[in-house]
């Protein structure tokens, strides 16, 4: 065990100690730390935080701190942010279908830009918060990305202009263009597709005497999950960054939506062993967390984890399990892990994006303790 690993275990199990399990950790440095490599890896590009990948208080309180943008989509994404102190035209409302309250409450608080993906949806936004500013989403290719965001929403390309035409004659401003390439994006192709698609747009906008402003690059950002995997976000951003400033002119703001890339790496999940099984020769460990708690990304963010433990020793394939009563809480069946007893510490880095977010208290068992390190 190298030095520092030593130190991070004697520094989890005071932790523990001290406050039980399971735990969301949340480091406040990382998070610093990522706001500002984002910036470095994609300079031209202005973040607006999604707020839906962890909407944790404490990590909001750190990005209003740090200047940033928000993409928001609810009412209540809104007025937390906005207690906050941040300004409300910081705010972008990204979710391009929203309800009639919504886009009133919106209005009231001053937050005057919108997505749209439908004729609908415009005559929402003029009718409850007329003169606003409006972003048409379009609908880009998702290949292989882990989750698929183009097939619930985007405009096809060819509606894009009358749209944006109609949204004008409504008394709204057409700002620019949007899209999202999926989340957990690692094929660059998706996003230089749609740079172009979306620079076609704009040219065709501007023939109709549109002049759009703004291009959002939406989110999709990827992160490690694994030790072993290698930086593709870093790999990407050169590529990236000299396409968005060959296709767009100087005077276009581009603005991206990351969610996953700024919290992902900055939170922990620390859980403990809590019941021991041999089924069919197999060791079952059930853990104080799974998949109703914040592990809940195995599901709705098909996200797969990597489980550490500080326990040494032979490795065998063993299954783990979450705390309720229910056979679909499954965590996996195939982890390499020593044999563990009750009380051994297992935690999971990386798990900051879609994980405490979509939590829920099912069997009353209460989300993971967040604690900010
Ligand atoms: C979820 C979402 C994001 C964030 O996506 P990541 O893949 O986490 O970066 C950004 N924009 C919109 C509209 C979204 O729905």
């Amino acid at each position: 065990m190298k030095k520092d690993d030593n130190g991070f275990k004697q520094f989890v199990t005071s932790l523990v100690k001290k406050h039980g399990t399971p735990l969301f950790l949340i480091s406040e440095l990382k998070l610093k730390e990522r706001v500002e490599y984002f910036k470095k890896l994609l300079p031209g590009v202005v973040p607006y935080y999604a707020v839906k990948a962890n909407p944790s208080l404490e990590i909001l309180k750190t990005f209003a701190s740090l200047g940033l943008y928000f993409d928001v989509a609810s009412e209540k994404e809104i007025e937390t942010i906005l207690k906050l102190g941040v300004s409300p035209d910081k705010l972008i409302l990204s979710n391009s279908v929203k309800s009639p309250p919504l886009i009133k409450f919106a209005k009231e608080k001053n937050v005057l830009l919108f997505t749209f993906d439908s004729e609908y949806e415009i005559q929402k936004i003029a009718k409850y918060a007329p003169g606003s500013r409006v972003i048409a989403r379009i609908k880009v290719p998702n290949v292989g990305s882990v989750v698929e965001l183009s097939l619930k929403f985007g405009l096809e390309p060819e509606d894009v202009i009358p749209l944006l035409v109609k949204a004008k004659k409504l008394g709204l401003k057409p700002e620019g263009i949007s899209f999202h390439v999926g989340s957990q994006c690692t094929r660059v192709e998706n996003y230089l597709e749609s740079f172009e698609l979306t620079s076609m747009i704009l040219k065709d906008a501007q023939a109709k005497n549109i002049s759009l402003n703004i291009v959002d690059i939406g989110g999709g950002f990827p992160i490690k999950h694994f030790n072993h995997e290698e930086g593709i976000f870093e790999e990407m951003a050169p590529v990236l960054n000299k396409e968005l400033h060959r296709i767009f002119n100087k005077s276009i703001q581009i603005i991206g939506e990351p969610g996953r890339a700024l919290v992902g790496p900055c939170c922990t999940l620390v859980m403990r062993v809590i019941g021991k099984s041999i089924r069919k020769n197999k060791h079952w460990y059930y853990l104080d967390d799974g998949v109703y708690g914040c592990l809940s990304g195995i599901i709705y963010d098909h996200c797969k984890y990597q489980f550490n433990v500080f326990k040494k020793g032979s490795v065998q394939i063993s299954t783990l399990a979450g705390p309720t009563c229910d056979s679909f809480d499954i965590i996996s069946v195939s982890e390499d892990l020593p044999e563990l007893e009750i009380g051994d510490i297992i935690y999971v880095k990386n798990i900051g994006a879609y994980s405490i977010a979509t939590a829920t208290n099912f069997n009353s068992i209460p989300v993971a303790k967040t604690i900010v390190i």
